[in-house]
């Protein structure tokens, strides 16, 4: 037996009357207990904040791990600036097929400044994903190595679209499910089981040494799950708990569709009672994002478009009951105010008690009516946020879609996390990594100033009425993204019985010296626990 006492720590419980904190935390092989431990070695914790370990309540782990190779564009303001860097790859790395890049961001050029073309003067196909992993441009070899005619004969496939110029010819643009089926499907392909493990180990690494110790993964499929599992078979664990949301996709023939959800439910019951790799749900994804118009409006964009729910009220909502009927948890994507009605909709069909039994959660809720959380609230729906999403340097774009940053729908109804709070809302916070950055501290910055992480100089604030205290963001990206995970019962909080998860961080968020001096930025994680050790 290896019993430990962690003394000189300022352990933060959360409470119904706020933040409170816990000089020591007594651990049993592993796991937190009660009252204090006769014989137990000792560590002295120096007076630190110790933060229960992180949760990513939505991420994406193959995706992720995959994304750390590529070229990051961040920060590029022009198209010489993009080719530079691509180049200077692509000279680290001759042998490599094909090049691929990250995070480009509208506004980052002009937008008429890049298309194939831009891109030819590179040697090899070139494939960029915008920073949202909604859409993709593609240079000419690209699009010929993907069969897709240059002259634009190849049609839309269902739910993407393949930009064409004023002449008809494709600009190299891949949007929605051209860029997720298409482009995305053809370089998984490429992509050998062994890279793949690779990736996802070093999602792993990454995300452990960020501090967290439990994800949500938020799309899974077959081919990341075999590898998890293999994974699981040999180590006898996983660096971070695994909870598998199985992706749904929208089938011309909805019985189709549902084959997914019974697929769900065979994987769940096969991996019931594993500590670090289950199925808990499914990932149904009803709109797009604000950034291409491709989010569900309950109003017209500025343009005078709209999108149509990928998933349509009556289909979503017979989704949602099969799914829940065999106990799987419904996570939807819903960004958009028409989409974020609808998802309440289809789940207020099964009820509050179920709802809250299953935690069925909504993913995004960009806008969303005041109506709506009010309902969304009573029901005990949890909404499953990221607020690097709601970062201001991120935003032109996306106010501008809308109608600019004074329209009334921005002012009023954008990113309402404190509303959700304050409707009784179980909250969970996330990154949606690969599309966003993962480090917690940054996502609980944002989400307790409403400032910019990625640009710390920008005064613009995101709806500041919406802030969440800290203590409830801080509880949101631990325990109620465990609880949204199913997996409070093994960590998220210093209960006893959960795993010693936890992460020392090197200054005191809550002292109140530090009030109001964006700590949160400077902050670090300086030391992550797992089951009482320090990794
Ligand atoms: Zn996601």
């Amino acid at each position: 037996m290896v019993l430990t006492t962690f003394t000189n720590g300022r352990f933060f419980v959360d409470s119904p009357q706020g933040g409170i904190f816990l000089s020591s935390l007594s651990v049993r092989d592993g796991k937190i207990v009660d009252g204090p431990l006769q014989g137990a070695h000792e560590v002295d914790l120096g007076g630190r904040l110790a933060l229960p370990a992180f949760v990513d309540a939505h991420c994406h782990l193959l995706p992720l791990g995959e994304s750390l190779d590529k070229v990051d564009l961040t920060g590029c303001t022009s198209l010489a600036h993009i080719l530079q860097r691509l180049e200077a790859h692509n000279q680290t790395h001759p042998d490599a097929v094909r090049i691929l890049a990250k995070n480009w961001i509208q506004g980052m050029t002009e937008p008429r400044e890049i298309d194939r073309a831009s891109l030819d003067t590179l040697d090899k196909p070139v494939y960029i994903e915008s920073y949202d992993l909604h859409s993709s441009l593609l240079n000419s070899a690209a699009l010929a190595e993907l069969a897709i005619d240059a002259d634009g004969r190849t049609p839309d496939p269902p739910g993407g679209k393949i930009v064409r110029d004023a002449d008809g010819r494709a600009t190299g643009w891949m949007q929605e499910l051209a860029h997720l089926n298409v482009v995305a499907g053809f370089l998984q392909k490429q992509t050998t089981t062994e890279e793949k493990r690779r990736a996802i180990e070093n999602a792993f690494a990454a995300l452990l040494g960020a501090g967290y110790t439990a994800v949500g993964d938020l799309l899974m499929e077959e081919d990341a799950f075999a590898i998890l599992t293999s994974l699981e078979q040999e180590q006898g664990r996983l660096p971070v708990r695994v909870r598998a949301y199985w992706h749904v996709e929208p089938k011309p023939d909805l019985a189709e569709s549902l084959k997914a959800i019974d697929r769900a439910k065979e994987l769940q019951e096969r991996r019931k009672g594993s500590e670090y790799l289950q199925v808990v749900g499914i990932k149904l994804v009803s709109d797009g994002v604000i950034d291409s118009c491709t989010a569900s409006l309950l109003a017209p964009y500025r343009d005078g478009s709209n999108a149509e729910p990928i998933w349509p009220l009556d289909r979503l909502t017979a989704a949602v009951q099969r799914a829940d009927e065999l106990g799987l948890q419904c996570a939807i994507h819903a960004i958009g105010d028409l989409s974020v009605h609808n998802a309440v909709e289809a789940l207020a069909s099964l009820g509050r008690e179920r709802i809250v039994a299953r935690r069925h959660r909504i993913e995004h809720l960009e806008l969303s009516t005041a109506a709506d959380v009010q309902k969304l609230g009573s029901l005990g729906i949890t909404t499953s946020v990221q607020p690097v999403h709601a970062d201001p340097a991120l935003l032109d774009n996306w106010y501008n879609q809308l109608g600019g940053p004074h329209a009334d729908r921005c002012c009023n109804r954008a990113f309402a996390y404190r509303d959700f709070l304050e409707a009784g809302a179980p909250i969970a916070i996330g990154t949606d990594a690969p599309t966003a950055p993962f480090p917690p501290l940054p996502n609980l910055h944002i989400a307790t100033t409403r400032r910019s992480a990625r640009d710390p100089q920008l005064d613009t604030r995101t709806t500041p009425q919406f802030a969440l205290p800290l203590v409830a963001a801080v509880a949101a990206a631990t325990q109620g993204a465990a609880r949204a995970c199913h997996v409070e019962h093994l960590q998220g909080s210093f209960a006893a019985g959960c795993s010693a998860d936890f992460n020392v961080v090197d200054i005191d968020l809550f002292s109140p010296e530090n009030e109001g001096k964006q700590m949160l930025l400077k902050a670090k994680v300086a030391q992550t626990f797992v089951q009482g050790k320090p990794v």
